[in-house]
């Protein structure tokens, strides 16, 4: 780091100290030449990353945004706001340190139903019929079916069992109205 008094580049640190509330590590240093002190903030580079979405349309990653979309496929399936945020949080993470500055709505997709699968099975179907954009009742009776092969659980098995198809229709038409507000993003 260059001195300011004298250009010098040799400087010795005499303090760290996180500021910023951790988001930066603040430096007190002294020129090795003329003995000038100075100060020096050191922070994470924040690359923006563009989603490319369903139609080509590129926009920058919103997290905020991202919640929200979850926020709604996962009602009334008892994740937290706090568990959501913490996913919207990795997934971030995850992109930032990613050499690639584009990802597309695909991959966020993919990437919350990773989360989700572990989560809560109901949130997960709700996340993928909005996100997968179910066709009909073939595809989410599919999705069941493979995700029933994956994780057999009490709350799948309500799902499918007995009449699968009226269940699964009244299922996925209520699935279906979500997916107006839910496009942004996923
Ligand atoms: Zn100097």
């Amino acid at each position: 780091m260059q001195c300011p008094y004298c250009q010098h580049t040799n400087s010795r640190v005499l303090e760290s100290r996180s500021s910023e509330g951790g988001q930066s590590t603040r430096r007190r240093r002294e020129c090795l030449n003329c003995k000038h002190r100075f100060t020096t903030y050191e922070r994470i580079e924040f690359v923006p990353i563009t989603v490319i979405k369903h139609d080509g349309k590129k926009e920058s990653f919103d997290a905020s945004k991202l919640l929200r979309g979850m926020v709604r496929a996962c009602e009334k399936t008892g994740i937290t706001h706090q568990r959501l945020e913490n996913i919207v949080d990795d997934i971030e993470s995850y992109l930032q340190q990613r050499p690639q500055r584009q990802v597309t709505t695909h991959e966020i997709g993919q990437l919350v139903l990773q989360y989700l699968r572990k989560e809560n099975e109901v949130a997960y179907i709700r996340f993928a019929s909005v996100y997968g954009r179910f066709k009909g009742i073939k595809d989410f009776v599919e999705t069941l079916d493979q995700l029933q092969q994956e994780t057999v659980s009490a709350s799948v098995s309500q799902w499918s069992n007995g009449s699968t198809k009226n269940r699964g229709e009244s299922a996925n038409s209520q699935f279906l109205s979500l997916s107006h507000n839910n496009s942004d993003h996923v």
